[in-house]
């Protein structure tokens, strides 16, 4: 019998629930007392300095070195005031984590006593050690030093006692080595491009930020079952395991009650959350047994995705306390819902408008129209590399498996605004429109918002829906971090109005009015990016021959995918807005790559493991009972009623032969591929060999695996199953 499963469950049964740590009754309460947001900035810095640095903040201007000195002082005394004793820089390098190196204020002088010192330099600037993080190429042995930068648009906050701050992370040429900083160009891209486009419309839009809510979706599972199982904890998935008879069929789970241990977990993390200034907002059950959901309230994409990188941590340093392990994954258990992060995506403005919200009169909404024709025209321009954004090993688990967005990109905008769309087409003219025409079509766009309230049609199988006053790109991984996507996001837009204003503008120069210009160059992008719309089941079967004859692209893998971050047009994309340099763009492909191909060599690696010492020896000594058994009736029936007797048993002995075969010739086999494909030099092949080659032997040893799972004693079965692991509360 398999102790440590056993004694796992066990644990779980005893288990009694955790009270959260914080109490308190009012939200508004916490809410942000561990930031240094603007309340505790206007406290701690002079009146004069703080007006600089939120101008800095806001004109995204360098701030100098000795207004930088005051805000540290004051920083430091903040931080101090709330019981901080260290310091550290908080980046996020391609690790896909998050990077901290703590440092004590604390330093001594030479006559043998101490002071506290936090100094403009510490703020500013820093210089973790890079090496041992990923670079693809761009730092030179012989120079290991990496440098981090302070990113004030994001604000430090204190965890536990240490100050964090959160910062760039560039090499010593320069070159980015992590996902901030072609974030803060692309967000920068889009506010600058976006504002050409707002003055159409309204002089006083000086500025436009991305906003950004993304959603959060995880499993938890009891920290012992997890613990039992090297598959989840080596790879964060299960790579075994039958499905359970009940599994997510009677769609229970989905909104309904939350047990009391999995509520106390949500109530303490909500409550961390709230003092660290992330504005969450909703929590409920999702669809699948075990899986869960968290969201916040919108904020600017920057500050949101620094938020999302830090939920995670805190989910997993918090699961710990109430014996659970979260799981990030995004298809941690095969046959039930995986889990992706919803990036809810819109653009604001200074006047306090979103450009994706329809509006009250025809002039706001040709504003809206504007940004939302030009979104859907962005996609359709860069539906390849939106993909590439969101391809990683678990990803590619997850998309196009039936509870999921597909690989292939669409855009759903809801039958309305398909309507209105329609409507524009016809009846916008390529020659002059005669007034009459102007005013109908003027009265035709200024019903949309009395339309598009109503708007109940939402389509949850699209990859990218327009939801109303937003854009949501649901492909995105649950453990991914949002700042790929969004990048390409907001720099394919940035792209898309850059290119809108100079068509518009040709128009008006040769004397086209300006309404009607708009209009001019919408109607053909309408026309242009028609191909990309799609309103029908996106999960479905006809899709995928649909889109084929579309010619949209159904990029599968995730090698294929990153092989569009460096094809010629993307290169000429990043470069003509400064987010990437060509040497940035190769590293990254180069390091996805070889994130890809590790995870899929480790999962290998467990499979093998897994399949030969743990699964191949039970079912052998279940089958050694059942031969002894069968030898014994043998000595107690002859003939014919021995056949009748043992004949089912004699057909388990050979059932279990023939699978505990297949699965020690598969695990044989594919090792000998891995052993190929490590012998590959380019990053590319290794990793097609590794999607192509290796991993197909997954499903095959998997599939007999899970079939000897249903056929021997259960007390023999080493792994907790299924059952155990999403049912047991
Ligand atoms: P769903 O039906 O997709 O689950 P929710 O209401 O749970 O929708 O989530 C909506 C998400 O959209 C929230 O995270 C919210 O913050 C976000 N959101 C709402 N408005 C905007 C906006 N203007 N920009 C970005 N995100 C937004
Ligand atoms: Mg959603």
């Amino acid at each position: 019998m398999s102790s440590l499963r056993f004694t796992a469950f066990n644990e779980v049964l005893h288990r009694t629930p955790v009270a959260p740590l914080v109490s308190y009754s009012k939200s508004s309460e916490i809410y942000g007392i561990r930031v240094f947001n603007k309340r505790a900035m206007r406290e701690f810095i002079p009146k004069e300095a703080y007006e600089n640095i939120m101008e800095a903040i806001e004109k995204g201007t360098i701030i100098d070195r000795k207004i930088a000195g005051i805000v540290a002082t004051g920083m430091k005394a903040w931080a101090m005031s709330k019981g901080a004793t260290h310091y550290t820089h908080w980046f996020q390098p391609l690790t896909g984590t998050t990077a901290e190196k703590h440092d004590s204020f604390f330093e001594p002088d030479s006559k043998g006593n101490a002071i506290e010192s936090f100094e403009a330099d510490k703020l500013v600037q820093q210089e973790p050690d890079a090496s041992s993080f990923p670079s693809g190429g761009i730092r030179n042995t012989f120079e290991a030093r990496g440098y981090t930068a302070w990113d004030p648009t994001s604000p430090a906050y204190i965890i536990g006692k240490t100050l964090c701050i959160p910062t760039i992370f560039v090499s010593y040429t320069g070159d980015a080595l992590d996902y901030k900083t072609p974030l803060l160009k692309a967000l920068n891209a889009v506010d600058k491009a976006a504002v050409e486009v707002c003055q159409y419309f309204d002089k006083n839009i000086t500025k436009v930020n991305a906003t950004l809510g993304w959603e959060q979706e995880y499993f938890l599972v009891d920290s012992a079952l997890f613990n039992a199982r090297p598959d989840l904890t080596m790879t964060g998935r299960t790579l075994f395991g039958h499905i359970p008879a009940k599994g997510q069929q009677l769609d229970d789970h989905y909104f309904g009650s939350i047990p009391e241990r999995i509520l106390n977990y949500m109530r303490e993390l909500e409550a961390e959350c709230l003092m660290l200034g992330i504005p969450v907002k909703t929590r409920h059950n999702e669809v699948a047994p075990n899986q869960f959901e968290c969201a916040p309230a919108f904020e600017e994409c920057n500050l949101a995705v620094d938020h999302n990188q830090l939920l995670m941590d805190i989910m997993s340093k918090l699961a710990e306390r109430h014996n659970f392990k979260v799981l990030f994954h995004e298809k941690p258990f095969a046959g039930v819902n995986g889990s992706g992060k919803h990036n809810n995506w819109s653009l604001s403005t200074n006047t306090g408008v979103n450009l994706l919200s329809p509006g009250k009169n025809p002039k706001t909404n040709l504003q809206f129209l504007t940004f939302f024709i030009n979104t859907i025209k962005a996609v359709h321009e860069h539906a390849d590399l939106l993909r590439s954004s969101i391809a990683t090993a678990g990803n590619e688990y997850r998309l196009g498996a039936n509870e999921a967005p597909p690989a292939i990109m669409s855009v759903f905008i809801g039958s309305q605004l398909s309507e209105i769309l329609d409507e524009i087409e016809k009846k916008v003219k390529a020659g002059k429109m005669s007034a009459d025409e102007k005013t109908d079509l003027k009265l035709g766009i200024g019903k949309i918002p009395e339309i598009l309230w109503d708007n109940t049609d939402r389509n949850r199988t699209s990859p990218f829906a327009f939801t109303g006053n937003k854009f949501e790109f649901r492909a995105v991984g649950s453990s991914a971090n949002c700042s790929l996507p969004m990048t390409v996001i907001n720099t394919i837009v940035a792209e898309q109005l850059t290119q809108f204003k100079k068509e518009v503008d040709v128009l008006i120069e040769k004397g086209v009015g300006k309404d009607e210009a708009i209009f001019k160059v919408l109607r053909e992008y309408i026309v242009a990016s028609k191909n990309i719309r799609f309103e029908g089941n996106g999960y479905g079967d006809e899709w995928v021959k649909e889109a084929e004859k579309r010619g949209l692209k159904n990029i599968k893998t995730t090698p294929e995918a990153l092989e569009v971050l460096v094809s010629k047009k993307t290169k000429k994309l990043f470069l003509a807005h400064k987010i990437f340099n060509e040497r940035e763009m190769e590293a990254r492909h180069e390091i996805y790559l070889e994130t890809y191909t590790k995870k899929i060599q480790i999962e290998s690696r467990v499979i093998g493991d897994l399949a030969l010492n743990h699964i191949v020896p039970v079912a052998i000594r279940y089958q050694k009972v059942l031969v002894d058994n069968v030898k014994g009736l043998k000595e107690l029936f002859a003939g014919k009623e021995f056949q009748t007797i043992a004949g089912e048993q004699l057909e388990m002995i050979k059932t279990i032969s023939e699978r505990v075969s297949v699965i020690i010739s598969s695990v044989n086999k594919m090792i000998e591929e891995r052993k190929k494909a490590n012998k590959l030099e380019h990053g590319k092949e290794q990793a097609l060999a590794y999607c192509h080659k290796v991993k197909p032997y997954f499903e095959v040893i998997r599939y007999e695996v899970d079939k000897l799972e249903l056929l021997l004693d259960n007390t023999y079965w080493p792994l907790p199953k299924y059952r155990e692991l999403l049912f047991t509360k």
